[in-house]
């Protein structure tokens, strides 16, 4: 009786979250995703309270084997009908939504409650017990979703196209991982026997043989693809199913300066004077450069915005391959860079303007006209002990190498290559 009422729990449950997902084209995906995370209060509900015996002794909840097995198949078919973009927002949506729900539970069970009636009191024991086993279960969920799905991939070497040997083993691996955890969790909180550990794992397998094929059959028949899917690289998916790709991606994009890659003006607003300030605080030397691209405007006259476009991002190139690893190159206004080195002296400040300037130089060779920098150094706690006052000073300096004839660089210290013409100096 009990193994028919699981049958039949199955098949509503997967039936109807199937119909939902099948209807997202018409009443959007969070009808399914909601109807998901109602069904998952349920699960965990009774994977806490109700266990039923089955066929040769057997004892189970429908929580995890109807309700839980389920679910996983389900997210391992919107994987493959749709991504794994669309099924990370479950797997996320469902972790932070319990923490969410422990998080309440905590602030709530601090009512005074009034006694309506005997026996209708509420039981902060099961919802202490349900809220741990909430966060523990969709911890588990979260590694099972994405071996299952990176399982699901890996097996495509050894089933090719054959969608049932594929599932059923993705399944049948992933569950018994889950049943191990899950019971972990369970006999910490509960006292759980260990005959639930066996008697669910053989459940839970009865029930990936039953999902299956109901997982197969929609794929094949309710909602089959008109092309294949093209084989994508392990690393890839797991980096969409935890988000790497946007975080990545907005490490590389935000603050940066799309033409040159240099960091942008709001970037320098905030870091670069933070790290100036922090160093100014701590008694350590930083030294601030500005460079400033010469003639640039007869040069984009001449030759044409496109050809100045590409100076520019040259003359970004050769300055960022002079810095070291540590110091910061932005953008500022359209032809000038500040850089921003943390820890260095005037002296090294000024030779490090003067490679910069020289490679600029340098790799000008063979441009008709030569485009070159000039630069103004200024470094605390020489010059200034603040952002403000040091860019005054290098802005300065920089003013003084153009009319010193440009191509130059001043800053504080004599430098070593002293004799070099082109070096404008001041004291
Ligand atoms: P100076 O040696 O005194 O610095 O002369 P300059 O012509 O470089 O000085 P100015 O600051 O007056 O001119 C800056 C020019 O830089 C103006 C503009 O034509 C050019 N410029 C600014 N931003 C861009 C850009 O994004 N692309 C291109 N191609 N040119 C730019
Ligand atoms: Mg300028
Ligand atoms: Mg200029």
């Amino acid at each position: 009786m009990n193994a028919a009422l699981f049958a039949v729990e199955a098949v509503v449950y997967f039936g109807v979250l199937a119909v939902l997902f099948r209807a997202r084209a018409r009443i959007g995906i969070g009808a399914f995703f909601c109807a998901l995370g109602v069904m998952h209060f349920l699960e965990t509900y009774l994977a806490a309270i109700l266990y039923v015996e089955l066929p040769f002794g057997i004892i189970a909840s429908p929580g995890s084997v109807v309700l839980f097995t389920g679910k996983l198949m389900l997210m391992l078919m919107v994987y493959i009908r749709d991504d794994a973009v669309v099924v990370r927002q479950p797997i996320y949506g469902l972790l932070l939504g319990n923490v969410l729900l422990l998080a309440l539970a905590l602030v709530i069970r601090n009512h005074v409650a009034l006694p309506l009636s005997p026996g209708r009191e509420a039981d902060f024991g099961l919802v202490d017990q349900m809220g741990w086993l909430m966060v523990w279960g969709t911890a588990v969920l979260f590694v099972d979703c994405i071996l299952m799905i990176l399982a699901y991939e890996q097996v495509r070497r050894l089933f090719g196209g054959h969608l049932l040997p594929r599932l059923l083993l993705c399944g049948a691996a992933i569950m018994t991982f889950d049943q191990v955890m899950f019971f972990g969790g369970l006999r910490l909180l509960t006292g759980a026997p260990y005959s639930v550990l066996v008697g669910g794992w053989v459940a839970k397998m009865a029930a990936v043989a039953l999902y299956a094929p109901l997982v197969s059959f929609y794929l094949r028949h309710l909602e089959p693809r008109k092309n294949a899917k093209p084989m994508r690289r392990l690393a890839d998916v797991f980096d969409l199913l935890t988000y790497r790709e946007r975080y990545e991606d907005l490490l590389a994009r935000s603050g940066r300066d799309a033409l040159t890659g240099a960091l942008d003006r709001g970037r320098l607003e905030s870091q670069g004077r933070a790290v100036v300030d922090a160093a100014a605080l701590a008694g350590r030397p930083v030294s601030v450069l500005l460079v400033d691209i010469d003639n640039f405007k007869s040069f984009n006259d001449r030759y044409g915005h496109a050809a100045g476009d590409a100076v520019l991002k040259r003359i970004a190139a050769n300055v960022m391959a002079q810095v070291r690893a540590s110091d910061l190159v932005f953008r500022f206004g359209g032809e000038e860079f500040v850089v921003i080195c943390d820890g260095m002296a005037g002296a090294a400040a000024v030779a490090l303007g003067e490679r910069i300037r020289r490679e600029v130089a340098g790799a000008a060779v063979g441009e008709a006209p030569r485009v070159t920098v000039s630069i103004g150094v200024a470094s605390c706690a020489e010059d200034a002990s603040d952002y403000n006052g040091l860019f005054a000073v290098a802005d300065e300096r920089l003013y003084a190498a153009k009319a010193a004839g440009r191509n130059a660089v001043i800053g504080e210290r004599l430098p070593e290559t002293q004799d070099a013409p082109h070096l404008a100096l001041v004291r």
